[in-house]
């Protein structure tokens, strides 16, 4: 066996092989697979090798087109069949929201290139004859849809490695990932021990016990799913052409031909976790025993769904356990806190996403960086508090809802409420309206006696608009109050700790007492970050950023560290308030001895208020007069009762992220992950207006800001007035200019101060032009949208800076 490589990926499921395929590909032949059985021993094997493109995520929908489109280069690479049966789908849509979806989704298509259509009654009947149409509005119908031969297709992934130079040990098992001083891994098998420089968890469903073996936790767990093929079927071995597949959501089942029969699973609400208290070794080629009691109500509906299963007899069932993770994305790239050591794991879906995640995975160890935002399956988007009890309910939560509509507004409910601040009870008893972020709780809104006390979700305005719009009017007009929990932040300190943000931060480091904001780049130039960066000695900052992102800037962070700098995550021991509106100020001053007048707009200030000792600064994501108050957590109450006492002379209310996303688009704020993410350039975006080219420091990102600054950017970020009606902006929406899609949108929603609905969005730079007309496509409508360049609310920044 061969004792050294330079990258060892444990596991030969669907996803090890195509992280091996892709490591040749991508140009490294020294690499290695370890499986303790035969390629495909774990989930893999079970599958019904169903693929599809249908995803929420953008660029998760992107990842499985590739896959689906690889399998033929694969053919053609191996000489070898994956099996492959490109014979369309359809997605039903059996009433008015799950119709919206679709709507949404085929426009998120248009400019993805995907020739998915929206197909009514007449169509659906013409492509899936079997389909008893009653209650159904329409369907999508994605002509790249289709299954294959697993086994088939693993091997070809893995001899497509070989052909580039990769090594497969099979009957190996790997027992021990001990990692020595330098960073490069001992991986101890039964067949001796292999020195490699990296490590890749491709374990699928042992993939938490291979994890442990490196002391890591991967929130994934495995869950029973079940398929059922039948007895030859007349209606479909008579038809000239292969049945399609059907996936009918209302009955939580994807159905396709197989063979002269029929192949139908479900996603049962009774479904069960699958070991729960880690994944046996011994299982291997084993099924779970059948259980149709657990079926029972999804076979009755799919009766009456597909009439002709009614007489078909059972040929076979297949009920075998597979893993997600708790948002059911997969676990993709380099595992915080450790070295050389790479996730490609919690692939719940391998055969329309397991190309995806090897071409992604293989790029981040070669190239540095995934070509685009692979958030959405970063293992770094759930942070050090994840534990099994969250992943569990979780888990089984998102099995559930595999099938259902997926709202833009929606709050899932498993595992909550999981995190708190001191401010939790006192702001439930003030009406306080839930979201999570980041396993944490945060206040959408507050409901007053006549307001809705839960949000129903919605593609369209939802019932939460009256109270959002109310808090913005109360901001306006006077002050609102919400809690700085959800902002990621660091304390950074040390004699290196300026020189150490010049090269890590695009932008210029404020002087002491000063607050200077500025984008983080990847050495490609793409934006991994924007940060606020507070100067509150020449040694010692506080960065603050994005909640949900603290695991994945932190693990920049850590690659990046440097002697004399230290990096603390403080997001959750020191939190406090934002007051933003005209009378802000008053509170404050009534808040403190400190001269609170003569703080500039992006001064930052030690300040004590009531007891409690603050780092006062003054800017708000409001757009409007406003201070961010930090505090150390066990102070915030008392914080708390000494602004909500001073307030109370001047109307202050309480407001919730709702509203938060409201006022900031009246200025046009971007915000993380939408307008601005590694899809993007800080030039594209307009945060190039940060990045400090005259700085004397050689930032990381430099030399591609500049090139992009000498050669213009391509497509530009501008803001919209749209003329919709009961449905804003989300994101994703396409945009129509002289015919066709030219661009698309990042986020939007409605101002309540302008009472204007709002986009913003991307098009080619050179149509960027005040008063621009084009059409913004929300639910399948064509809207009229306008093109503005001044903001909403104080144009000339007299109350931002007054
Ligand atoms: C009933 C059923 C139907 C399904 N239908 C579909 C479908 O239609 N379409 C679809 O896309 N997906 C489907 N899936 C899901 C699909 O099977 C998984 O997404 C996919 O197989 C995951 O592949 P993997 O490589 O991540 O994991 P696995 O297939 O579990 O592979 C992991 C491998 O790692 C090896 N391994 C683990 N630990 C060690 C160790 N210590 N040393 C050496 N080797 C080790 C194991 O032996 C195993 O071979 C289905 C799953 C089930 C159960």
């Amino acid at each position: 066996m061969k004792t050294t490589t330079r990258v060892a990926v444990i596991g030969g499921g669907v996803v090890g092989c195509s992280v091996l395929y892709h490591l040749t590909k991508l140009g490294w032949p020294d690499v290695m697979l370890i499986e303790r059985s035969e390629l495909t021993s774990g989930s893999t094997w079970h599958a019904a090798g169903g693929f599809h493109t249908l995803n929420g995520d953008t660029n998760m929908a992107a990842l499985q087109g590739y896959t689906i489109r690889l399998y033929k280069e694969l053919e053609e690479i191996t000489g070898m069949s994956c099996g492959l049966h490109h014979v369309g789908g359809i997605t039903l849509a059996d009433n008015r929201d799950r119709f919206d979806m679709l709507l949404a989704e085929r426009a998120k298509h248009r400019f993805m290139g995907l020739e998915t259509e929206i197909v009514g009654p007449e169509e659906i009947a013409k492509i899936a004859p079997i389909t008893n149409l009653d209650g159904i509005i329409g369907a999508l119908y994605d002509p790249l849809d289709g299954h294959l031969d697993p086994s088939g297709t693993t091997h070809a992934y893995a001899r497509a490695a070989r052909m580039g130079g990769a090594t497969i040990e099979t009957h190996c098992m790997v027992r021990e990932t001990n990692q020595r001083a330098d960073g490069t891994w001992d991986i101890v098998t039964d067949k001796g021990t292999i020195h490699a420089e990296h490590v890749v968890n491709a374990g699928g469903l042992w993939a938490r016990e291979v994890g442990a073996m490196a002391g890591v936790y991967f929130p994934l767990h495995p869950m029973e799913h079940q398929y059922i093929v039948t007895d030859d079927i007349p209606d479909i071995y008579e038809r000239a052409a292969e049945h399609p597949h059907v996936m009918d959501p209302a009955g939580e089942s994807y159905l396709r031909q197989e063979g002269r029969g029929l192949c139908i699973g479900f996603y049962e609400q009774t479904c069960r976790p699958w070991a729960v208290d880690g994944t046996p070794w011994s299982f291997g080629h084993e099924l779970l025993p059948d259980d149709f009691d657990k079926i029972e109500h999804s076979i009755e509906f799919a009766y009456k769904r597909f009439p002709v299963l009614a007489s078909a007899g059972v040929k076979s069932v297949i009920h075998g356990p597979f893993t997600f993770a708790p948002d059911g994305n997969p676990l993709v790239g380099p595992v915080p806190g450790l070295r050389n050591y790479w996730s490609a794991c919690g692939v719940m879906a391998g055969f329309s996403q397991g190309g995806g995640v090897g071409l992604t995975l293989a790029q981040w160890m070669i190239e540095g960086e995934p070509e685009r935002d692979v958030f959405a399956m970063d293992v770094a988007r759930f942070g050090d508090w994840i534990s099994p009890g969250y992943t569990l309910p979780k888990v089984t939560e998102n099995y559930q809802k595999r099938f259902s509509v997926a709202y833009p507004n929606e709050e899932l409910p498993a595992a909550r409420p999981n995190r708190t601040t001191p401010m939790y009870d006192i702001f439930c008893g003030m009406g306080a309206v839930w979201g999570q972020q980041y396993g944490l709780e945060v206040a959408n809104y507050f409901a007053r006696d006549d307001e809705p006390a839960y949000e129903t979700p919605s593609f369209r305005r939802s019932d939460a608009f009256a109270a959002t719009g109310r808090e913005v009017r109360g901001v306006r007009a006077g002050v609102g109050i919400n809690e700085v929990q959800n902002f990621g932040k660091y304390r950074v300190t040390g004699p290196r700790a300026r020189d150490w943000l010049d090269h890590v931060m695009a932008g210029r480091v404020p002087d002491p007492g000063r607050v200077g904001l500025t984008p983080m780049l990847s050495p490609k130039g793409r934006l991994i970050g924007d940060f606020t960066i507070s100067c509150l000695s020449d040694s010692e900052f506080q960065l603050t950023a994005s909640y949900g992102s603290q695991a994945y800037h932190l693990r920049w962070f850590r690659k990046h560290k440097q002697d004399g700098v230290t990096v603390e995550n403080i997001s959750d021991n020191r939190t406090g308030f934002q007051i933003a509106g005209p009378k802000s100020r008053a509170v404050l001053d009534a808040c403190t001895r400190a001269d609170v007048t003569g703080m500039r707009f992006l001064d930052v200030r030690r300040m004590t208020l009531g007891m409690t000792d603050c780092i006062v600064q003054r800017l708000s994501y409001t757009g409007d007069l406003g201070y961010e108050i930090y505090c150390d957590a066990m102070a915030q109450r008392h914080l708390w009762n000494t602004l909500w006492q001073a307030g109370q002379a001047h109307d202050m209310i309480p407001f919730g992220m709702r509203a938060m996303m409201s006022l900031r688009l009246d200025r046009f704020f971007g915000s993380w992950l939408s307008e601005f993410s590694p899809d993007y350039t800080a030039a594209e975006t307009g945060l190039d207006r940060f990045v400090s080219f005259r700085k004397d420091a050689d930032f990381i990102g430099r030399a591609a800001a500049e090139a992009e600054r000498d050669t213009g950017t391509a497509r530009k970020l501008a803001a919209f007035e749209v003329a919709a009606e009961d449905a804003d902006v989300q994101g994703y929406e396409p945009i129509w200019l002289d015919g066709r899609v030219q661009g698309y949108c990042t986020s939007g929603g409605y101002s309540h101060h302008a009472q204007k609905s709002i986009a913003l969005g991307f098009l080619p730079t050179e149509r960027i032009a005040e008063g621009l007309a084009v059409e913004i496509e929300i639910l399948g409508q064509m809207r009229p949208a306008t093109l503005i360049t001044t903001p909403l609310f104080d144009p000339d920044g007299a109350r931002l800076r007054g």
